[in-house]
């Protein structure tokens, strides 16, 4: 289908870029080109990107950081729209509402200046606010289902806003989740606690992060491909399977933690990190019958 751009064009000027390398937008730095993209950097172009596709019919993907999406070598046929709005409120009340395009991380370490205790966990997680209220992102015993006060979702109907328990939080999956229909996370609300010790919550966070430095690998990845079994770890899975290390191309499990797979650099395929994925989960599941679930996304045709 051939898609009439005009409208975004004469929006977006020349931040609508066509056949635009997704390698480029997302955290394992590989993948093919979108037909175009749009990059909004406020909740009206946000709005206006999204509405765009749903009135015309187009064919699109919302993107955060990207740190969660694997993108198919021949790229996603349609309009990929990266979120960066990015504006941020934070009460005293420890009421936090950031709109959805904002760094988790950033919202973190602003919520801690301010003696917010509740988000030090996030300080080093990529990616973006509504990324990871979709994806119930966590680390260290918390995550955002612990946080979250309420989602706002736009879909061509309207508004509709999500309390907490209407999200069906579980591990790293919500209701929106995989949702195929047309829906935009626009704005995130959080309840934190006030009254803590920035000092402290930074230390924490520093705890956190030079925690991470040690047991996870530097470079270009997805952090954790798989989600952990009940009872048991993916990457504990993988390295006694005897993976830890392999190879595909550019592509490796990693030596220090085998449920990370890192770009190792020029030429890296999404068709090598599948193959390793299936590797995964198909030694995992002989050996210890064990099907190891993705926690990241596919994005594109990899049906090739
Ligand atoms: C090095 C590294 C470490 C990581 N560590 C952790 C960790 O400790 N814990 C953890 O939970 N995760 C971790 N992750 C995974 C990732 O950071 C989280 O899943 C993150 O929350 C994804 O956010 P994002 O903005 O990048 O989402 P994206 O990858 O951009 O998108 C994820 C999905 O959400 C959809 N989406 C995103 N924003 C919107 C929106 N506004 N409206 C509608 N749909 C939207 C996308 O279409 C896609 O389907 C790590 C990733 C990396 C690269």
């Amino acid at each position: 289908m051939t898609v009439d751009y005009t409208l975004l064009e004469e929006r977006f000027g020349d931040r609508l870029r066509r056949d635009e390398p997704l390698a480029r937008h997302t955290a394992a730095r590989l993948g093919g080109p979108a037909d175009a993209l749009v990059v909004a950097h406020n909740l009206p172009d946000l709005i206006f990107a999204a509405r765009f596709t749903w009135e015309q019919g187009v064919s699109h993907r919302i993107l955060g950081g990207g740190s969660n999406v694997l993108v198919a070598d021949s790229g996603f046929r349609g309009l990929v729209i990266i979120n960066r709005a990015a504006a941020l409120t934070i009460g005293a009340d420890g009421v936090v509402r950031a709109e959805s395009g904002a760094s988790l991380s950033t919202v973190a370490r602003r919520c801690m200046a301010r003696g917010l205790r509740g988000l030090e966990w996030a300080v080093s997680v990529p990616g973006t606010i509504g990324g990871a209220a979709i994806n119930n992102a966590g680390a260290y015993g918390s995550d955002m289902a612990a946080c979250v006060r309420e989602v706002e979702v736009l879909r061509p109907a309207g508004v509709t806003r999500y309390a907490v328990a209407d999200m069906a939080y579980a591990y790293r999956t919500s209701a929106l989740k995989g949702v195929q229909g047309p829906y935009l996370v626009t704005a995130v609300t959080l309840q934190l606690a006030p009254g803590a010790d920035p000092a402290a919550l930074r230390a924490q966070a520093a705890e956190y992060i030079a925690h991470r430095k040690r047991t996870q690998p530097p470079g270009a990845s997805l952090g954790s491909i798989f989600k952990n079994p009940p009872g048991d770890y993916a990457g504990r899975l993988i390295e006694a399977a005897g993976l830890k290390g392999a190879r595909r191309g550019q592509v490796q499990i990693s030596e220090k933690h085998a449920n990370f797979l890192v770009n190792l650099g020029e030429g890296g395929t999404a068709a090598d990190y599948l193959a390793l994925i299936r590797l995964a989960q198909e030694t995992v599941a002989a050996r210890f019958g064990v099907w190891l679930e993705l926690e990241i996304e596919l994005l594109g045709d990899f049906s090739a």
